[in-house]
């Protein structure tokens, strides 16, 4: 007795896993004894169906399950092939009496058609089968694989250390099969026959003041679970800060360059920036140049509790679109200056 799992999927053993898993997915629409009935006939039908994706879809199952096939189809041929045999000697000379020498050749015959068709019993190697991959997964320890993920936050955040909650979609090996996908034969349906289930986790995560962009957090034992006893994997997070590149550093400091309004220049003004540790006025004095630098102390990166300056450099800019009433007053500007600069 066999069963061919190609046949039953009615698929080639050359097939891919998409067109196995596309084959199996139509058959159990098919099948499916709620929808095709509960008859004997069905159910079995059913069940070698889930049979053989349960091998088909496993690399592992699947590469034995083809040498035994390979195996049985040889030993088949082989009995189909000295049956033949036998059937032309004795159809060609039903009342043929055998010599002595011919006795003896029978005999060897026999025992070498023994050796070729040894009973290959299909029902009990599925059974040894089954029970040896499952001792073995059981046995050996597997580490969950390991997580990595990205975080991002502020560089004041960086600069003081902050907590960050972090919703992580985890996934574990289903603890109902144990990444088996089926329980006695037919789909898990506490994971649907995945073997895997996914789940978000929320993480409370320390991060240290005057962490660097692009380093990573360890979490040790927080990636996917092991296996059989195996550790679990671990959690990697890169911290990403945003808007870093907005400065440039020397040191501690941070530098920027600013830019103002010749009105701006000329009147002087406060004026909003953004510094390292947030939101800062700045005030520009009355005939401020173009490249002058204002020093902002303590606005700079932090090391070892000391901060750093943030060195504004000002730029006048002259606004890329000007109104008529505002070159009518630049013209009015010209005429009444009454210093030269150069
Ligand atoms: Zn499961």
């Amino acid at each position: 007795m066999t069963k061919d799992y190609y046949k039953i999927l009615g698929i080639s053993e050359f097939s891919t896993q998409d067109e196995i898993k596309k084959a199996y997915r139509n058959l159990v629409r098919k099948f499916h004894p709620d929808v095709a009935g509960n008859s004997d006939e069905i159910v079995s039908r059913f069940k070698d169906i889930n049979e053989a994706y349960e091998f088909l879809s496993d690399s592992f199952k699947k590469s034995d399950y083809d040498k035994a096939r390979k195996f049985y189809n040889y030993a088949e041929s082989k009995k189909e092939y000295n049956n033949q045999y036998k059937n032309t000697k004795n159809t060609t000379n039903p009342n043929y009496k055998k010599t002595k020498t011919e006795e003896k050749k029978s005999e060897n015959k026999q025992t070498e058609e023994k050796q070729n068709s040894f009973s290959f019993n299909w029902e009990e190697f599925i059974k040894n089968f089954k029970t040896e991959t499952e001792t073995k997964r059981i046995q050996t320890p597997q580490k969950g694989k390991d997580i990595n993920t990205d975080v991002e936050i502020s560089v004041l955040e960086s600069i003081n250390g902050t907590t960050k909650t972090i919703n992580m979609l985890k996934t574990q090996v289903c603890p109902k099969c144990g990444g088996r996908k089926f329980v006695n034969g037919s789909a898990c349906k506490h994971c649907h026959g995945k073997g895997d289930i996914s789940e978000y986790k929320k993480f409370n995560v320390r991060i240290p003041a005057g962490i660097k962009d692009k380093s990573k957090i360890r979490l040790a034992g927080e990636g996917e679970k092991g296996q059989n006893g195996g550790k679990n994997g671990d959690l990697y997070l890169t911290i990403h800060i945003a808007g870093v590149n907005e400065f440039a550093t020397e040191g501690n400091n941070v530098l920027k360059t600013v830019p103002i309004s010749p009105f701006e220049a000329v009147l002087g003004a406060a004026i909003n920036i953004d510094t390292p540790i947030g939101k800062v006025s700045l005030k520009i004095a009355k005939g401020t140049r173009s490249g002058q630098k204002i020093r902002l102390a303590g606005c700079g990166l932090e090391n070892n509790g000391l901060y750093g300056d943030m060195i504004v450099t000002i730029e006048i800019q002259i606004p890329k679109q000007i109104s008529p009433d505002e070159l009518n007053l630049y013209k009015k500007l010209q005429e009444i200056s009454i210093n030269s600069v150069r």
